[in-house]
């Protein structure tokens, strides 16, 4: 009961994945628990978002650990199974390691799931395990309501503030105290800086007064489905505001950040729309530097995005490389920043 309380305190879902696998490999001696996020765009894939390894050490107390490896057998039988795992289910791998998948479902939807492997049978936890995942389907649920934005499925504005602070917070405490094991795996092969992009419809008044407010609100479905699959996994999409979204990308080079918005800008621009035709988007991007306040990340992509507008919209502008170029003026800090 404690554990399910501790677990419901979360406000975040990222929080709220800890405290699940925590609790249930509490429960079982020695195992592994790997809580997974399922992503349909590009394609239909399992992401890890934490794993948690728990074993007694030879005084017989629990040492765990986090962020281990996904179990080789684990990624076999997702990749083997990816289209009909909708069900709980109980499989042996070939090395007899014993496991037990649980999807979780939201709204009928597959959202998350957890695998839990153990080299000894844990039949008998199953129950406690399934009321675990059960709270976690109900809390999610509520969870996912809080966090995303009701017309088009992105996160929200106030999920932005969340999400921005933490990354920042991540970069520092990484920065400072040396990156993490995942933190390196990801590093590897993607190195670059993490960037702030705002992109906000051109004229969209003028679709909503030609039109009407049902049609605008098509566009922003439609400009939201394109960048679900027009951007990586892990970037995080946003509806700011009414017609603003804002996306947080993750570590990519100056070059290919610049290659991604104008590859999306241009498919925007190609698009048709339903009924309004064509539309177009400007794009002010910044990076996200811990020497930066959160304030100011959002404030620079803004400067490039004025920009872009003024200089005649359907454009992609960076921050930086105007500051560079003399064509607008650097952001000037108001006192020392006390971000924590
Ligand atoms: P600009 O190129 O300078 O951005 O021009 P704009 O017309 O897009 O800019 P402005 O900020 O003046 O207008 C934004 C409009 O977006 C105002 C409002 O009609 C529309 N809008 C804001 N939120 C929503 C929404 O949720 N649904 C619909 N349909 N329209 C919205
Ligand atoms: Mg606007
Ligand atoms: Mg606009």
């Amino acid at each position: 009961m404690d554990s399910i309380i501790e677990i419901t305190n979360n406000r975040d879902s990222d929080e709220f994945g800890i405290s699940i696998v925590a609790t249930i490999a509490e429960l079982i001696p020695s195992c592994s628990v790997c809580l997974f996020q399922y992503n349909e765009f590009p394609f239909a894939s399992y992401k890890s978002i934490v794993t948690l390894s728990v074993k007694k050490d030879d005084e017989g107390i629990k040492q765990f650990q986090w962020n281990i490896d996904v179990p080789q057998d684990t990624h076999e039988y997702l990749d083997k199974n990816i289209d009909h795992l909708l069900k709980l289910t109980v499989y042996q791998s070939s090395q007899g390691v014993h496991h037990v998948f649980i999807p979780i479902l939201i709204e009928g939807k597959i959202e998350y799931a957890i695998d839990i492997s153990s080299e000894e049978r844990f039949s008998n936890k199953l129950d406690s395990i399934l009321a675990i995942t059960k709270v976690c389907e109900n809390f999610y649920a509520i969870l996912a309501h809080s966090e995303k934005d009701s017309l088009t499925g992105l996160f929200n504005r106030r999920t932005y503030d969340l999400k921005l602070n933490q990354l920042i917070k991540k970069q520092y405490y990484n920065k400072k105290y040396g990156e993490s094991v995942e933190n390196e795996k990801r590093e590897k092969g993607k190195a670059g800086a993490t960037w702030l992009a705002v992109i906000d419809i051109d004229l969209f008044k003028q679709v909503n007064d030609k039109f009407g407010h049902i049609y605008g609100d098509e566009v922003l479905l439609t400009l939201s489905q394109l960048m679900n699959h027009s951007f990586r996994q892990n970037d995080l999409l946003f509806r700011f505001g009414g017609e603003e979204f804002v996306i947080i990308l993750e570590p990519i080079s100056d070059n290919d950040v610049v290659k991604l918005l104008e590859s999306f800008r241009a498919k925007v621009s190609q698009h048709k729309f339903p009924m309004v035709g064509k539309i177009t988007v400007s794009i002010g991007f910044a990076k996200v530097a811990d020497s930066v306040h959160p304030k100011s990340i959002f404030d620079n992509a803004d400067k490039a995005l004025y920009y872009a507008k003024e200089a005649g919209r359907n454009k992609v502008c960076n921050y930086e490389q105007l500051v560079a170029s003399g064509d607008i003026f650097e952001h000037e800090e108001e006192g020392d920043i006390e971000l924590f």
